[in-house]
C-alpha cells in the first residue's frame, strides 16, 4: 500500500491553520501547512474577551477591563469583574507559530505555495498544489472562504500615533454610532494602546461594504475630529467578515473545515479568534485520538437567537444603535462578555434576551419559527 506523504495536510497557514498546527506539532503525527504568503507581516490585531487559555497568551499585546458604547441616548460605560478584553497582535502570533513549527521534527510550514483541488483516494487524499501533489491521510481546509457574505461586518482601521494625547488608554470604545455610510449599522471602534496610540476603525454591519473610498474618507474625518495634531499611520487593516448563520462551507465526509471557512465567525458579531482556538482544541484532540472531528461551535438555540438578532438588524437597521445600546446598558457585563465570546450557558443567554426590547425580537422570532 502506498504511504501518504504526511498524516495531516493543513491548507492555509493563517489564524486557524497555525492554531491547529502548533497543537499538533508535538503529537507525533507528521503534518504540512501549505500557505501562499512568502512572508508574514503584522497584518491584523485580534481582540476578544478571554474565556480560556490558548498557546498564544505570550502574544497578548494589551488588555482592558473597561469598555463603553455611545448610543442614541448617551454613553454606556461598563467594566468587567471577571474577563479581560485582550488583543493578540498578528506579527508575534505568526512568529510564535513559526518558531514552534520549526522546533518540531514532524511539522512543516511550506510558504509560497497555494493548494488547489483536493481528491479523495483509497488511502486518504491528494492535494494539488502549485508545486506538485501532496498526499495526506487527513486534510484540514482553512483557506479563505470563496464567497462574499450576504450580510457582514465590513471595516477599515488604522493604527495611528498622534502628536497630542487624545486617547484614554484604559477604555476600549466598542461602538460609537454614526449615520449614513452604509445600508446597515455604522460605528467607530477604538482600541487605545496609549494616550497617543490607537487602532481606530470605521465599521458597518451591512448587506454590502460601503466601499474603500467611503471608508477612507469616513476614517480620515474621524481621525481629524480627534484634533490629534500630526498623525503617523503605523499600519492599516481591513476586512469583510461573515455575519450569517450557516456561512460555513458544508462538511463533506472527508475534508475538515476550520476558521472562517468552517463557520468560526460568530454570526451575530463577526468575532472569530476565540472560537478558532476552541475549534483548534477540538480538531487537534480528535485527530490525536483517531475520532472524527465535529467542530460545531453553536447549539441550535444559539443559532436561532443569532438568526433572530440578524433578522432584526437587517430589517430595521435604523433601530440597530438603540438595540445595541440597550444590550450593553442592561445586560450584566460578565454575562454579556461571555455570551459575545460564544457561551451557550442558559443564564448568559437569558441575560442577553431580557436586556433587549421584546417586540422586534418576538416578531422576528415568530416569522422564523
Ligand atoms: C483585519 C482583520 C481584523 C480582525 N480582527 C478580529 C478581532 O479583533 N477579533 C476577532 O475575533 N476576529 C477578528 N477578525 C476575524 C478573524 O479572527 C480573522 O479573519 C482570522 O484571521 C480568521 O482566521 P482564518 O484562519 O479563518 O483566516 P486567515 O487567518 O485569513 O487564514 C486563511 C489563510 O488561507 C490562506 N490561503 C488562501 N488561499 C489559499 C490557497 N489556495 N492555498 C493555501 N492557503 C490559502 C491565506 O493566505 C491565509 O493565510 C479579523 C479579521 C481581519 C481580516
Amino acid at each position: 500500500m502506498l504511504r501518504p506523504d504526511v498524516d495531516i495536510a493543513i491548507l492555509g497557514g493563517g489564524c486557524a491553520g497555525l492554531s491547529l498546527a502548533v497543537r499538533l506539532a508535538s503529537s507525533g503525527q507528521s503534518l504540512c501547512v501549505l500557505e501562499p504568503r512568502e512572508v508574514y507581516t503584522d497584518d491584523r490585531a485580534w481582540s476578544f474577551w478571554r474565556t480560556a487559555p490558548d498557546p498564544f497568551e505570550d502574544c497578548v499585546r494589551a488588555s482592558w477591563t473597561h469598555w463603553d458604547v455611545t448610543g442614541p441616548s448617551g454613553l454606556v460605560a461598563r467594566g468587567s469583574s471577571g474577563l479581560r478584553y485582550e488583543t493578540v497582535a498578528a506579527g508575534p502570533f505568526y512568529d510564535r507559530a513559526q518558531s514552534m513549527l520549526a522546533d518540531s521534527p514532524s511539522a512543516d510550514l511550506v510558504v509560497a505555495t497555494s493548494a488547489g483541488k483536493v481528491r479523495k483516494t483509497a488511502h486518504g487524499h491528494q492535494v494539488d498544489t502549485d508545486r506538485g501533489t501532496l498526499s495526506a491521510r487527513h486534510v484540514v481546509d482553512t483557506r479563505s472562504p470563496r464567497r462574499v457574505p450576504t450580510y457582514g461586518q465590513f471595516f477599515l482601521g488604522r493604527e495611528i500615533r498622534t502628536e497630542r494625547p487624545v486617547f484614554d488608554a484604559h477604555r476600549v470604545h466598542l461602538m460609537q454610532f454614526r449615520n449614513g455610510y452604509s445600508e446597515g449599522v455604522d460605528f467607530v471602534y477604538t482600541l487605545p494602546f496609549a494616550q497617543d496610540r490607537a487602532l481606530v476603525e470605521v465599521t458597518s454591519f451591512a448587506p454590502a461594504s460601503p466601499g474603500g473610498s467611503v471608508f477612507s474618507a469616513w476614517l480620515d474625518a474621524e481621525i481629524a475630529d480627534l484634533d490629534p495634531g500630526d498623525v503617523e499611520i503605523l499600519r492599516q487593516e481591513s476586512g469583510a467578515l461573515p455575519m450569517e448563520v450557516g456561512f460555513a462551507e458544508p462538511d463533506d465526509d472527508s475534508v475538515i473545515r476550520m476558521g472562517l471557512r468552517g463557520g468560526a465567525a460568530r454570526p451575530s458579531t463577526g468575532y472569530a479568534f476565540a472560537r478558532i482556538q476552541a475549534q483548534a482544541d477540538h480538531v487537534a484532540d480528535a485527530l490525536a485520538s483517531g475520532a472524527k472531528p465535529r467542530p460545531m461551535l453553536d447549539s441550535q438555540a444559539t443559532r436561532f437567537m443569532d438568526r433572530v438578532f440578524l433578522q432584526v438588524l437587517q430589517t430595521m437597521p435604523d433601530r440597530g444603535p438603540a438595540l445595541f445600546e440597550s444590550l450593553f446598558r442592561n445586560a450584566p457585563p460578565d454575562r454579556l462578555e461571555r455570551f459575545l465570546s460564544g457561551s451557550t450557558h442558559p443564564l448568559d443567554r437569558l441575560s442577553v434576551m431580557t436586556s433587549l426590547p421584546p417586540m422586534p425580537f418576538l416578531r422576528a422570532a415568530l416569522t422564523r419559527a
